[in-house]
């Protein structure tokens, strides 16, 4: 092991983040209040469900774009190699809301979204060996399921059976839906739904985390802010003294705006159409603004002209094609690389001239930071816990909202306002 920029890294040079895995004693005078309060109504809960049809509250998208609604739903026991979570925290990511939308996106509804949780195990289906009710967990929306080649590799997350697919609506191992409500069966999103107080996701899908962390916090690292951290750490790599641009300055592009500070780039320079953006993304290390409006050229030629031919590394956390494209564009010949992370309209396609390529620049893309979930996630939290990484989640936590509230995170997303918006579950 040395340290780099801070950061522990194993002196093979082998992926990010590899720290010493760190076994805690339970100390529950250590819990977060919030998150001990509601392990305990948790545990008290959970003895007598197993087996059992749960009755709860789900928030259920009827039709593309609608509010969502509040209602009763029962969640079918866990089978085999699936469990059951009480979802304590969710939050909302962009991802959500396009799929909600709908509009450049495959309709299925009705739908229960929501991908970026914490909670804990009320039960488990056969054959799952790995995890236990009561354990603290986090579901992924891409999973690892430790077996393909794959995960076998030290370079991809891109599990084959339980990498991100948008268009599952539907368990793996039946071909069915755990929700009913109204007597109708409720599509599944990304294998997570959490927004619903429980929820049934295959344990290939599940990061089992220390239960020490706060779980009103860490929640946003089951999704966004791990996204773009490992981005950044992972996939660009910007090296000490480096400049970096990050397109879309929500909390996916922060979070790799982090994880390029961290690295020890020294101009980061944050790109967005929303100048409200730019004051809270001071807090988050980035150094320059521009806002591709205020510019009556294109935006990789702004850039370009900042940075004397091209930044060295470039994120994009849109979705926006335009800015893909525009990220690729600004980054130097010879050595820069491109991330792309927004996720696009189903119709889009990637174009620019292949001069752009052979003139040496790399263009690439990632999901979920090249993170494994279940191998890596733990250890970030871990990271996270003992204050080894220097990331305040608090930070990206800009709204928080009763269950009841969520249609809420909605508008605050769609107006741009804010970062992350905390759903707090049974409230
Ligand atoms: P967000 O809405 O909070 O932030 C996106 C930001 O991009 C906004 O500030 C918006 O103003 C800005 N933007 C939009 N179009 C732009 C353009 N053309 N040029 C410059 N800025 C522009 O969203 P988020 O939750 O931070 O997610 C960001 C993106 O990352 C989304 O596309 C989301 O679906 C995607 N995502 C991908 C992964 C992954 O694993 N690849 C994981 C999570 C989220
Ligand atoms: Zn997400």
């Amino acid at each position: 092991m040395m340290k780099q920029n801070g950061i522990l890294v194993h002196s093979t040079g082998a992926r990010w983040p590899l720290p010493p895995f760190f076994h805690h004693k339970y100390h529950p005078q250590h819990l977060h209040y919030s998150t001990k309060r509601s392990l305990r109504v948790v545990k008290a809960a959970m003895s007598n469900t197993a087996g059992q049809v749960i009755k709860c509250k789900a928030a259920v998208s009827w039709e593309a774009g609608k509010p969502l609604v509040i209602e009763e739903v029962e969640v079918a026991p866990p089978q085999a190699n699936e469990v059951r979570i009480k979802i304590l925290f969710t939050s909302l990511c962009h991802t959500d809301v396009y799929f909600w939308e709908a509009k450049g996106q495959k309709p299925a509804f009705p739908r229960i979204f929501g991908h970026e949780a914490a909670g804990v195990v009320e039960s488990v289906g056969e054959g799952v060996t790995d995890l236990k009710p009561g354990d603290t967990v986090l579901p992924v929306f891409t999973g690892e399921c430790k077996e393909c080649r794959h995960c076998k590799s030290e370079e991809s997350n891109m599990c084959d059976l339980l990498r991100i697919n948008t268009d599952r609506t539907v368990m793996l191992s039946d071909g069915k839906s755990r929700f009913i409500a109204k007597g109708k069966p409720i599509y599944h999103f990304l294998g997570t739904s959490t927004f619903s107080e429980y929820t049934v996701a295959h344990v290939g899908s599940v990061a089992k985390i220390n239960p020490a962390a706060p779980l009103d916090k860490v929640c946003v690292l089951s999704c966004g802010i791990s996204t773009g951290l490992g981005a950044a750490i992972n996939v660009a790599k910007p090296k000490k003294g480096s400049s970096v641009a990050v397109f879309g300055l929500g909390a996916v592009g922060l979070a790799a705006a982090e994880g390029a500070r961290i690295s020890g780039a020294s101009r980061i320079i944050g790109v967005d159409l929303n100048a409200s953006r730019f004051e809270q993304a001071k807090k988050f290390g980035v150094t320059e603004f521009v806002n591709p409006k205020d510019h009556d050229k294109p935006v990789q030629e702004v850039i370009a002209e900042m940075t004397d031919g091209g930044v060295d590394r470039s994120i994009e956390c849109t979705g926006s094609i335009a800015a893909m494209i525009s990220a690729f564009e600004c980054v130097h010949d010879g050595w820069g690389v491109a991330v792309l992370v927004g996720v696009p309209n189903r119709d889009d396609s990637f174009k620019t001239h292949p001069m752009n390529l052979l003139n040496e620049r790399t263009l690439k893309g990632t999901f979920f930071g090249n993170f494994k979930p279940r191998t890596d996630l733990p250890r970030l939290v871990e990271k996270y816990v003992n204050k080894e990484l220097d990331l305040q989640l608090e930070k990206f936590i800009t709204h928080e909202v009763s269950f009841s509230d969520i249609n809420k995170a909605f508008d605050y997303m769609l107006k741009g306002e804010g970062l992350r918006c905390i759903i707090r579950m049974g409230a």
